[in-house]
């Protein structure tokens, strides 16, 4: 085994008044931003309120979206921009803003190119709700993305030698005459002023502020989320102190399989389904295409009266996600030698249970889910004992909303126009997704709009030098 990468985030008493760059936020978009930009010349500073690194970037499981890339190939899988364009666009409801689809969509293969030559390989492929063919690229290790992906960036932040500071939380930002000139934090209760002629906000989404979701979504209200702690919208909150624009902020994720059975909410990876398992209700009786996007799941889910529902799934599937171990690890998973002991260990009707599973391996052969329309994630059947259960209900998850922003990433004003020196990239972006998000857009997001920033941040500073 290979030693585990530890980063160590920088004293504080190292941290200067004044750099080129400030990126506020150390998930994915912070990291892939900070490295773009640190790799064409700039010194940014990477910022992160709470002790922890990775912000909900490290939560992500199922992996990368992206098209026509070699990987795919390398899988006999020929794709394209366009198909990837029209999925996401259904997906999201085509309310997507078409502008940073089109980017979005024509770019992540470029973005895989840029992991694997940072030697981070995802050279594997599985599938998510929505789509029709397998793009979503992960490690061929199996890992979850997020935790592989956020601990990948770091050591390239440790390469090149990118202060990131944990415990800095960035309470303002200070503009002149629309442009940027500093921010403003507090570490340790004491206030630190910084000055930078370029920000680029990589501060997450708001699907842990009870405060934000009550004023844009109060029907949410009931809801548990799948979010870290930090994800309150800060960033949100900053840039619309300066007039930035704010779109869909109305426009929340709830995502499906969530195991909420204790105080804390863990998301079951999409691509446990995506693998090949089915959800049952208290009948033990399919309901809904489990793959369908994770808007119209979590609405058949939501429509059992509160039951929940339950991911039914055997050896074979769990082979192919390594994330069940860690479910299983921490309580998660009911275990049977057989489909009905799995019935009686999870508390569902057996007859119905195995006649379920009988009846979708028979789909599985045919390739033809009569009863549902399923027709992705049917690669394996559900026969290799032993089996296995989740009992999960829908969450709070991802929101789409948040800045306005062009396909260069800089944040626009209501009028259009932009704020010079402000960039942003990841979750804190409203627009992409619609909506609805599909899987593994999230990863492809901050890995091709996280570059972008740190390239537009570049060329912004050129120009003013
Ligand atoms: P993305 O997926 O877009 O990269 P993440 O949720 O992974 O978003 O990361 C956003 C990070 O930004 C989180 O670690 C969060 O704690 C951090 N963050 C949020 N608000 C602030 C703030 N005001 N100052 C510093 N860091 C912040």
């Amino acid at each position: 085994m290979p030693e585990k990468f530890i980063f160590k985030p920088s004293d504080l008493a190292t941290l200067k008044d004044n750099y080129d760059l400030v990126v506020i936020g150390s998930g994915g978009a912070g990291l892939t931003s900070a490295i773009q930009a640190r790799e064409l010349g700039l010194h940014p500073v990477i910022l992160e309120k709470m002790d922890k690194i990775g912000g909900n970037t490290t939560r992500a499981s199922s992996g990368m979206n992206a098209a026509e890339t070699t990987v795919q190939l390398d899988h006999q899988i020929v794709d394209s921009f366009q198909d990837f364009y029209q999925e996401t666009y259904n997906g999201g409801g085509k309310l997507n803003n078409v502008e940073l689809l089109k980017y979005f969509t024509e770019h992540g293969a470029l973005a895989i190119d840029w992991l694997a030559q940072h030697g981070i390989k995802l050279d594997d492929l599985t599938i998510t709700g929505g789509m029709k063919v397998m793009r979503t690229h992960r490690p061929s290790s199996l890992a979850p993305i997020g935790g592989f992906l956020v601990s990948e960036l770091l050591k390239q932040a440790d390469r090149l030698n990118i202060p990131v500071f944990t415990g800095v939380k960035v309470i303002k930002l200070e503009a002149d005459d629309d442009q940027i000139t500093g921010i403003q934090a507090v570490a340790n209760q004491h206030e630190i002023n910084i000055k930078t002629s370029a920000v680029i906000l990589a501060s997450g989404g708001f699907g842990a502020s009870a405060e934000l979701l009550k004023k844009y979504r109060p029907d949410l209200a009931k809801y548990k989320t799948t979010n870290q702690p930090g994800a309150t919208g800060d960033g949100i909150a900053l840039a619309e102190k300066i007039g930035a624009k704010l779109v869909d902020m109305d426009q929340v994720q709830i995502h499906p399989t969530v195991q909420q059975d204790t105080d804390h909410a863990y998301l079951i990876g999409e691509a446990v389904r995506g693998e090949g398992a089915i959800l049952v209700n208290r009948d033990g009786k399919r309901f809904v295409n489990e793959l369908d996007t994770r808007k119209k799941v979590s609405g058949a889910i939501d429509d059992l009266d509160g039951t929940g529902a339950w991911l039914i799934f055997d050896q074979g599937i769990r082979d192919r996600v390594k994330a069940v171990e860690f479910y299983d690890h921490i309580g998660l998973v009911k275990t049977g030698a057989s489909v009905a002991a799995l019935a009686e260990s999870t508390g569902l009707n057996a007859d119905n249970l195995k006649q379920t599973v009988e009846k979708w391996n028979g789909f599985v052969e045919k390739h033809n889910d009569s009863e549902f329309g399923r027709a992705t994630g049917m690669d394996r059947n559900i026969v290799k004992g032993p089996f296995f259960s989740i009992h999960i209900a829908p969450a709070v998850h991802y929101t789409m909303g948040g800045v306005g922003v062009n396909k260069e990433t800089q944040v626009l004003k209501d009028d259009g126009t932009t704020i010079k020196g402000l960039f942003a990239a990841g979750e804190v972006v409203g627009g992409l997704h619609g909506n609805n998000r599909i899987g593994g857009n999230s990863i492809a997001e901050i890995v091709v709009f996280g570059r972008q920033a740190g390239q537009q941040a570049f060329k912004y500073l050129k120009q003013t030098d």
